[in-house]
């Protein structure tokens, strides 16, 4: 299959259609937008699987795909310093998306096929990375923190008060949370 090249639209739009086949064949599902948009066929797509991993887990799959095939073709946005993005999450009990581990980054450089071919070998290993996780006391998963530290999905050693503080509070809470682990063992 032909190498893609951003600037052609026929191959953004093959490369679109082929990433969203794949989601699909993969059992993923669109992710419903977050928020109400003037353009939203202009919104990155999310392909999201739940089916068959732990509860509260979920592989996320941010495409780059945008379009309708309607208002816009259904086509991988033209940057080349885009990325699709594969991330291993867990949704919390307030509805927060937190990262299980490291989120991948596919490079939409080369053949079609092995683009595809490589969001799929990520895809599998965010599948992995759900399956292996390790569990914290209360019964959330662990995640990885920016600091390599595993700590509590559900950040259990906050009271909720701690938890919901104004947002303006955020880096201190964030900053409390990445040392927190030190004095859970
Ligand atoms: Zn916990």
């Amino acid at each position: 299959m032909s190498d893609y090249d951003p600037s052609v639209p026929m191959l953004r739009q093959l490369l679109g259609l082929q990433i969203l086949g794949k989601l699909e064949d993969a059992g993923f599902a669109e992710e419903p937008l977050t928020k109400k948009l003037d353009k939203p066929y202009m919104a990155e797509r999310v392909y999201a699987r739940v089916d068959g991993l732990p509860k509260g887990m979920k592989i996320q799959v941010y495409t780059t795909v945008i379009g309708d095939g309607d208002n816009v073709p259904v086509e991988v946005r033209s940057s080349g310093k885009d990325a699709i993005r594969v991330s291993a999450v867990y949704v919390t009990k307030d509805g927060k998306t937190r990262g299980l581990g490291k989120e991948t980054r596919v490079n939409r450089t080369g053949n079609v096929e092995d683009i595809c071919e490589r969001m799929l070998i990520r895809m599998r290993k965010a599948w992995k990375t759900c399956k292996t996780a390790t569990y914290c006391e209360c019964g959330a998963p662990k995640f990885v923190t920016k600091n390599n530290k595993l700590a509590c999905a559900e950040i259990c050693w906050l009271t909720e008060e701690e938890k919901n503080k104004p947002y303006n509070n955020s880096k201190k809470r964030y900053n409390r949370y990445l040392r927190a682990p030190k004095f859970r063992g």
